[in-house]
């Protein structure tokens, strides 16, 4: 890694995301998205906290009554953040989080950070296939931190975590600056 993509953040800090599932996500789990952004993100002496732990599914965490895929409108995404609210109030014991839905979803992208889903905190919705570098949650998360993409076709853009390509696995100072302070972390 660069000098750049090799800064850590000097004081660990903490993000909290909680995992959900929709009744017509039709993987068996995450895919080992969530493991890959613990991963990723400890490199940066940021911790990854998952509510419930693992985020695997359970009975906690399904959102049982959703079984269309979520259209692409501001009421959807708004109705589907307040169910997310409601599921976890009492359950998630995380001061501020950033809910991960695992979903269908008309959008195209196999991950999306609609700003209409943000309520305080932002959300995502996460696609059940998804690129083989199993970063598709950890894209999303820096577009909670408010990151942007980065395009191009050297080495160092496509293996930065916010290009749209498989491969990647880097962040830069700039970005880990945002994550740590984004509306769902925790120092
Ligand atoms: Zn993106």
């Amino acid at each position: 890694m660069s000098e750049e993509t090799n800064w850590r953040s000097p004081k660990r800090v903490a993000l909290n995301i909680a995992v959900l599932y929709t009744a017509n996500y039709y993987t068996a789990d995450d895919r080992g998205t969530v493991a890959k952004a613990k991963e990723v993100l400890d490199r940066y002496n940021i911790e990854l906290r998952v509510w419930p732990d693992g985020g695997k599914k359970g009975s906690g965490n399904l959102l049982g009554d959703i079984n269309a895929p979520i259209p692409d409108r501001k009421e959807a995404y708004e109705a589907l953040r307040r169910r997310v609210n409601e599921q976890i109030r009492g359950r998630c014991s995380f001061s501020v989080v950033m809910p991960a839905v695992f979903c269908q979803y008309e959008h195209r992208g196999y991950g999306i950070t609609p700003e209409w889903f943000k309520l305080v905190t932002p959300g995502c919705l996460i696609f059940p296939t998804g690129n083989p570098d199993m970063m598709d949650l950890v894209h999303e998360i820096g577009h909670g931190a408010g990151c942007d993409h980065v395009y191009g076709d050297g080495a160092a853009e496509r293996e930065n975590f916010m290009h749209e390509a498989n491969g990647r696995s880097t962040i830069r100072q700039l970005q880990v600056e945002k994550l740590i302070k984004a509306s769902f972390a925790v120092a």
